[in-house]
């Protein structure tokens, strides 16, 4: 059609996003009961969502004919409150996804460029296509980013860089160390975003402080979600930490309502809900390590996880993914990652990581 050729070619160049198959389409495609399915494809939180959170929701019922603050204030300030960052370096957004968006949105143009690595999170490139930047891709080193790499890459066009931490799909963590050795190193017209959506995953020992970071670098920007440990994903609410005049540049290009008036709600609740968080990164801890052992004793190799899904290698990922499909499993086939020999696996409950062990067995035997 005449209309689509007037897209300009960097957005008719873009491939859209692949995302887990959802459990009602397996259920339509095979026939099989929804109960049956178990569903280990988005790094979902297995445990479902706060209790807290789903009391906001109900709490907020009375008032969906209203807008939405759009200020959010209430979620800002149980943020500020938990991180110690005034309100001003304080972004919220649709899913962190949208963070994403608005940060490629604000610095990038036709004609400057982004940096991330290989095998990094999806939507890096498409954040940057989308703006018709070039996206230069780093080879990523034992399946983590290489970050020396990365700092060789940036050119003079280069606004912008994306690190996932961990990372999403190959579960590889850079330390706090690192990390602030590299930015020290990046140029200060460079905004780095450090995606940091299972951070909540870290043990203790790992995590660094990134509140510290940012007083240091008005160029660091930290992205996080509601989409995983806190089990919002359905609700779309995630949240940046950066600069306040970073945070006023992403303030002009968000929708004025980016975020809506359950998800705010049930943010904010599920932020103060400590035991509920603390209790899925332990059996997701105990969950990890049950499947990484299930994998070895089937002679598969993992690569060593910090978030809340396993990757593995097979050389039939295909042929083992429709399998798995067949047995009312799905995990996630990683070919457009450029990884066509792996497969990731979000940790379930261990009822769920039993399913999926004694399922891929049978699909490896067969
Ligand atoms: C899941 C995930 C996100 C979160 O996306 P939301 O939009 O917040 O649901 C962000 N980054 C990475 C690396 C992820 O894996």
């Amino acid at each position: 059609m005449d209309l689509c050729e007037q897209s300009p070619s960097y957005i008719r160049a873009i491939a859209p996003y692949q995302p887990g198959k959802p459990i009602s389409e397996l259920a339509r495609e095979m026939g099989l009961a929804e109960k049956k399915i178990v569903k280990l494809a988005s790094n979902e939180n297995p445990f479902g969502a706060s209790p807290r959170a789903k009391a906001a929701i109900k709490g907020e019922l009375a008032q969906l004919a209203r807008y939405p603050d759009g200020n959010a204030f209430e979620l800002k300030e149980a943020l500020s409150r938990k991180y110690g960052v005034p309100q001003e370096c304080i972004v919220v957004g649709n899913g962190s996804n949208d963070l994403l968006e608005l940060v490629a949105a604000a610095f990038l143009t036709p004609g400057r460029a982004a940096v991330y690595s290989q095998h990094a999170f999806a939507v890096y490139p498409l954040a940057t296509q989308a703006r018709g930047a070039e996206g230069i891709v780093v080879p990523a080193k034992n399946y983590a980013h290489d970050l020396e790499a990365m700092l060789a890459a940036i050119t003079l066009e280069t606004r912008l860089v994306f690190i996932a931490n961990p990372n999403n799909p190959t579960g590889t963590f850079a330390t706090g160390a690192e990390l602030e050795n590299f930015i020290a190193n990046v140029r200060r017209d460079v905004a780095v975003v450090v995606d940091e959506a299972y951070f909540e995953y870290l043990p203790a020992h790992l995590r660094y402080d990134c509140v510290a970071l940012l007083r240091k670098h008005p160029n660091f920007i930290v992205t996080r979600t509601f989409s995983k440990v806190y089990g919002l994903a359905g609700l779309r609410v995630g949240y940046g930490l950066m600069h306040p005049s970073v945070a006023d540049l992403l303030n002009r290009v968000r929708q004025p309502f980016n975020v809506n008036s359950l998800a705010l709600a049930a943010a904010a609740a599920a932020l103060e809900d400590r035991k509920f968080v603390a209790k899925s990164a332990k059996m997701n801890r105990s969950g990890l390590e049950r499947l990484e052992r299930g994998l070895k004793a089937l002679g598969l190799e993992t690569i060593p996880s910090f978030a809340n899904f396993i990757t593995f290698r097979t050389s039939r990922a295909k042929t083992v993914y429709e399998k798995l499909l067949r047995l009312g499993v799905i995990v996630r086939p990683l070919a457009g990652y450029d990884m066509p020999d792996h497969l990731r696996v979000t940790i379930g409950t261990p009822k769920e990581n039993e399913k999926f062990l004694k399922a891929l067995r049978t699909a490896l035997d067969d």
